[in-house]
């Protein structure tokens, strides 16, 4: 078989794109085939009823995050401190300093290294003495950042997840200038037009030495596979022959979530003239959380309702929903927030590419070895995406660290060939 390049590139998130970006520099030949019409998978943007471009999807970073400042720095942009001093609230009221409690005992779960891999998350924190309050902040927190209901968790696959992503002094610290979708398509178009958009990949062929990577009407032939999509969308390719058993075990251990984003836009931030910053920390409902979102003149709340709860509401339609968003919003700041200038709704249920929230998780009880399996790849493939992160896994940081890695070991690979062959192992 002759290969058309050495590497084929499957998916152009972050992680697919610093692969392929690194790959690219290392001198190798590179095709990435991308299955949705845009570059950036789970980073995205659209235009607000005002007519701004904003990020839907993936959007902040943080100092501690150096991959994707690199990335940034090499595209000259600009980093925007998301800024805003104050108090914040926690809803209800009385839980405010139960939630500090709840989240630092949530922070700690990193440390956690050894936890029974039988115990359930939820029955860890029924277990512990603390007050209900405190109990409730823990399961919001989990609903809210993982995007999946904390009662399917485990307490180690948890434990192993928060383990790889070192504390943040602020998670929401900068945005990108002009969006991080915008970032992404600067970096696809330093690519050249290696990038293939609408390219759904549905077949790979595995042969000593290369792969046949199939999409519709058309077969890219490459020496290496990088898989940079997330676990449920490698699931369901059809690898032939099949992928070893603990691999495919692996990928069809992982679950998508459920995120919804709605950005509410203000003629005024009123929250700043009563001395807030914005953040209102929901104890009830379970996954929904507000922080500041504001960009130069243009001053706006956004609301991120993760777990089941996206699905609740998303389940009363458009306006009820949007109603109960500013509900929710009245609620914590007062009538002033009663009439935004626009509300904008992104959903990120699960769906064929692999969407559905920030991450996809290992739910359910077992030893949460699946990750590493995935790490090591298999012959012809490495795997990528942010769920593979050694650091910071379910953040754009984390997808460009996959996509680093995965890179580096297929160069490894193709300058030094395994001596044998066996696509079974
Ligand atoms: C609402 C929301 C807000 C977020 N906020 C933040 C934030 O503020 N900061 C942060 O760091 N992270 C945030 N994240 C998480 C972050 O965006 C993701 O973790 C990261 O972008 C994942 O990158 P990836 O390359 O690993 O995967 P993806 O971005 O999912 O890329 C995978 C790509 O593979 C493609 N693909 C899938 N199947 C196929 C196929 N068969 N053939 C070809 N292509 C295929 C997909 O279309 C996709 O483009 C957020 C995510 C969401 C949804």
């Amino acid at each position: 078989m002759t290969p058309d390049v050495d590497v084929v590139v499957v998916g152009a998130g972050f992680s697919g794109l610093a692969a392929a970006a690194a790959l690219v520099s290392a001198g190798r030949t590179v095709t990435v085939l991308e299955a949705r019409e845009r570059v950036g998978g789970r980073v995205e943007s659209m235009l607000d009823g005002l007519g701004r471009r904003v990020d839907s999807g993936g959007q902040y970073l943080a100092d501690e995050m150096h991959a994707i400042r690199g990335l940034a720095e090499r595209f000259g942009a600009s980093l925007v401190r998301n800024e805003s001093p104050g108090d914040s609230i926690t809803l209800p009221k009385e839980c405010h300093d139960d939630w500090d409690h709840g989240e630092q005992l949530y922070e700690e779960l990193r440390d956690l290294h050894h936890a029974d891999p039988h115990v359930a998350f939820d029955a860890w924190v029924d277990g512990l003495e603390a007050s209900e309050c405190t109990k409730a902040a823990i399961r919001s927190c989990t609903d809210g950042q993982m995007c999946l209901d904390h009662r399917t968790l485990g307490l180690a696959h948890v434990a192993h997840q928060l383990g790889r992503t070192p504390p943040l002094a602020a998670e929401l610290q900068y945005s990108v200038e002009g969006t991080m979708h915008a970032l992404a398509e600067q970096l696809a178009a330093s690519l050249g037009d290696c990038v293939r958009l609408g390219a759904v990949v549905h077949r790979i062929d595995r042969h000593p030495g290369g792969a046949a990577v199939h999409i519709d009407g058309d077969v890219v032939r490459c020496r290496h596979v990088v898989m940079a999509v997330p676990p449920t969308a490698a699931a369901r390719l059809v690898f032939d022959p099949p992928l070893p058993d603990r691999l495919a075990a692996a990928l069809a251990s992982f679950r998508a979530g459920d995120v919804t984003k709605i950005l509410v836009r203000y003629a005024q931030p009123f929250w700043h003239t009563r001395g807030l910053d914005g953040t209102v920390r929901f104890n009830d409902p379970c996954g929904l959380y507000v922080s500041d979102a504001s960009a130069s003149d243009a001053h706006a709340l956004v609301m991120f309702v993760g777990g089941p709860l996206a699905a609740t509401w998303r389940g009363l339609g458009e306006t009820a929903r949007k109603q109960l968003a500013v509900q929710h919003l009245v609620q914590a700041f007062g009538e002033n927030a009663a009439q935004p200038i626009d509300v904008l709704v992104r959903d990120w249920p699960p769906d064929e590419w692999g969407g559905g929230g920030y991450c996809q998780f290992v739910t359910g009880l077992g030893e949460p070895v699946q990750i590493d399996a995935l790490m090591f790849g298999t012959e012809g493939v490495q795997f990528a995406s942010t769920e593979l992160a050694e650091l910071f896994p379910g953040y754009i940081e984390g997808a460009v660290h996959a996509g680093y890695r995965a890179a580096q070991r297929t160069i490894d690979l193709l300058d030094d060939p395994p001596a044998t062959t066996n696509l079974k192992e």
